[in-house]
């Protein structure tokens, strides 16, 4: 398997301006796999409960998404409950962590030798135990928020230490470090462990950060941004699914990777749930991507 990825997988209920969705397909894994599944294939870890509806999974199971790695047990499915407030970020209203609460990842074996590892938004313990299980991957990213940043830092930190490359919003990498100037605090970050770190900075667009490295991508221009629910992990799936795809992972690479990433938040954000990442196919994206070269080069 090239690249797999854990994260949560759940319902979730979500009220933006353009209205309200209640119990609809979410979670961060789902979000990156339906992202990147474009570029490659991908294996996904996760845990689902008995009230997971079979539909929603049906939408998960397509051709490029392989879900060995996912449990259905007892109990009830995990639930996120978000408003957007007027500078569209979510103010999380509840967090039912349900099965993920005693969750302990076990990969398969054909996802212990990936390429890519993506630790999406999830429990720290959670992302650890999956670190302990992969050979070797040529690049491990992760993403993470607010609830783990405050409920359980050291245990981000370790992950912070082991991994490649670090996937964050802008709020949150200041609440993370203390530091108000998000290039310093980018910078900070980077003598924590992670060669590079990628800042989402919503509609202002997102940068990544290495050692003698720093590229710009403004937003993907979408009028009617319905829901950004998932819109980071969309970004982070379609950025490394590309890298997936690739031969060597050049700079320049990463950043195509940046742009494919904006690309593949736009499509999602313009409906809820997976309503707008479902539109993406290989064509709309490589269009979107040769917009946004338009939009950047000015010779
Ligand atoms: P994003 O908008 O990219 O930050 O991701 C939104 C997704 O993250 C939603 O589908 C939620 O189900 C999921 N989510 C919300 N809170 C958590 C949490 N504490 N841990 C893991 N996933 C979460």
């Amino acid at each position: 398997m090239k690249m797999v990825i854990v994260g949560s997988i759940g319902l979730d209920s979500v009220e933006t301006a353009y209205g309200k969705a209640q119990r609809v397909l979410g979670g961060s894994v789902v979000y990156a796999a339906v992202a990147a599944k474009n570029f490659t294939k991908v294996g996904i870890v996760g845990v689902i409960g008995e009230d997971f509806p079979a539909d929603f999974r049906k939408q998960i199971e397509t051709q490029n998404i392989c879900t060995l790695g996912l449990r259905q047990i007892e109990g009830k499915t995990f639930f996120w409950e978000g408003i957007y407030n007027e500078r569209n970020c979510a103010e999380t209203v509840q967090t039912q962590l349900n099965v993920f609460a005693d969750f302990s990842p076990e990969l398969p074996s054909i996802y212990c030798d990936c390429r890519i590892l993506f630790l999406a938004n999830i429990d720290p313990d959670l992302q650890l135990k999956v670190l302990k299980q992969v050979r070797a991957p040529e690049l491990i990213a992760a993403d993470t928020m607010n609830f783990w940043i405050n409920g359980k830092p050291e245990k981000l930190s370790q992950v912070i230490a082991q991994i490649d490359l670090l996937f964050i919003n802008d709020d949150e990498l200041r609440m993370l470090t203390g530091i108000r100037n998000i290039l310093s605090a980018a910078k900070e970050m980077l003598m924590k462990g992670p060669r590079y770190i990628v800042v989402k900075r919503g509609e202002h667009g997102a940068f990544i950060m290495g050692k003698n490295f720093l590229f710009f991508s403004p937003v993907y221009p979408v009028y009617d941004v319905v829901d950004p629910t998932g819109a980071g992990d969309s970004f982070a799936g379609g950025f490394l699914g590309y890298l997936a795809s690739c031969g060597e992972l050049s700079e320049s690479e990463f950043r195509r990777a940046m742009i494919y990433g904006t690309v593949l938040a736009s499509f999602n954000v313009e409906n809820f749930s997976v309503e707008g990442i479902k539109k993406a196919d290989p064509q709309s994206i490589k269009n979107r991507f040769q917009k946004m070269h338009k939009f950047v080069v000015y010779d």
